[in-house]
């Protein structure tokens, strides 16, 4: 039996993997929970699932769910941060599955690599911000990142059993998200309410923002360059709308392997829990014919979150956690209705211009980036 904890249990990709759990029966216990504040969902979980601990964003929401738990409940209560690394890091787990949202998932994920756990990683931001520290560290440790994202997912399958030096290029699936025909005057009109509606994925709120500006894409650039260690002249992006192929690789003989499947995370958060068994479970299948596929090249004057990615991943350093703290605060203030969309790629191309890049950057190195670059695109917003 596998022993799991869960980062963002009550999120998008959290409730996913409870069901995937609840599919796999006995052979998955869920040892340790992480939610943010949704305290109520954390609750059902916990009764349901009766986990050793189980860790809340604040303190006050932690008593709230000691006290709805009752003196004779065993699973240990705890909170922010330090709450958040307790579960990460639980004995006993082989594997950590990290779906919180945003970089507040990187000292987690780091120090359950430490405590010698397995990631199936969700929060792309992790790589993103601390890529080549992170890799080290798992390689130094031996332990595994698996990936969870369905594009690393897909090209992880196409992987199995192949020679990664005998990769050419891997070609990253995009939807292309709600406004992929919009033109510019458009798009600087976008409301919150329209771009949190994605036209195939149900998601949590961040990723589907940064779904529709494409920057979505653009981390997940930089996620497959540390996953799969490929250049970034080696990673293309192309549009997808039907979001059938969730990417493909090219091999040097010319061949092309890709991954099909309905867009439904439950298939790519099984595969990482089961790896490397293939295993029944309830996502549904693709029922054939499936109709045509298409795709398009990106238009990276419409969505510069691409190419912003693209240039934050080649200058290295310390510019891809300013890319993603940048881009968080930007998504913030568009949702909260203080800026308009267009301002997202202007907030961070602002922040890249103005960050002084440190090279070969310490973890504590990349906090510092992390923490400068919200504070700058939080003055931009105002
Ligand atoms: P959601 O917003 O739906 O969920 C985020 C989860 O993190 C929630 O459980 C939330 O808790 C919790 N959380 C947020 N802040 C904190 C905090 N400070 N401390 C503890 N917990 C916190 O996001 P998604 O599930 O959509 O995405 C999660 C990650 O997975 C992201 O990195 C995303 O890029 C990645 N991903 C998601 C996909 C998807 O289909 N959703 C696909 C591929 C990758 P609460 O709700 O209780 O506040
Ligand atoms: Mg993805």
């Amino acid at each position: 039996m596998k022993r799991i904890a869960i980062l963002g249990s009550t999120g998008s990709i959290g409730k996913q993997a409870l069901e995937v759990v609840d599919d796999l029966g006995s052979e998955i216990e869920v040892a340790g929970l992480a939610a943010g504040s949704n305290r109520e969902l954390a609750l059902q979980q916990v009764k349901k699932l009766a986990p050793e601990v189980v860790s809340l964003a604040k303190e006050e929401d932690a008593h709230w769910l000691k006290h709805n738990l009752g003196l004779e409940w065993n699973t240990e209560v705890v909170w922010g941060i330090d709450g958040l690394v307790a579960v990460a890091t639980l004995t006993g787990v082989d594997t950590v599955l990290t779906a919180v949202s945003g970089a507040v998932g990187l000292l987690p994920t780091v120090k359950a690599i430490k405590a010698g756990k397995d990631i199936a990683l969700a929060n792309k931001e992790t790589l993103v911000a601390a890529g080549p520290l992170v890799m080290d560290l798992a390689r130094t440790q031996g332990t595994r990142l698996l990936p969870v994202d369905s594009e690393h997912s897909a090209i992880w399958q196409c992987l199995q059993g192949e020679n990664t030096e005998r990769v050419s290029k891997i070609i990253l699936t995009a939807s292309g998200g709600p406004f992929r025909t919009f033109d510019m005057d458009l798009l600087k009109q976008v409301t919150p309410g329209q771009a949190l509606k994605h036209p195939n994925w149900d998601m949590g709120g961040k990723i589907t923002i940064d779904s529709a500006t494409l920057m979505n894409k653009g981390l997940e650039i930089i996620e497959a360059r540390w996953l799969f260690g490929l250049d970034y002249e080696n990673i293309e992006v192309t549009i997808h709308p039907q979001s059938i192929i969730h990417s493909m690789v090219e091999f040097v003989d010319g061949s092309t392997i890709a991954q099909l499947g309905v867009p439904d995370m439950r298939l790519p958060i099984q595969y990482a829990l089961t790896h490397p068994q293939r295993v029944k479970g309830s996502a549904p299948r693709l029922s054939w014919p499936i109709g045509d596929l298409s795709f398009e090249a990106p238009d990276y004057g419409r969505f510069p979150c691409l190419h912003l990615a693209y240039e934050a991943g080649r200058i290295g350093g310390t510019m891809p956690a300013v890319l993603n703290a940048a881009n968080e605060i930007a998504v913030e203030q568009f949702v909260a209705g203080r800026i308009g969309f267009m301002s997202i790629p202007s907030i961070v191309a602002k922040a890249m211009e103005k960050h002084t890049v440190i090279q070969k950057p310490s973890f504590d190195q990349i906090f510092e980036a992390d923490r400068w670059a919200r504070e700058m695109s939080t003055s931009y917003a105002q």
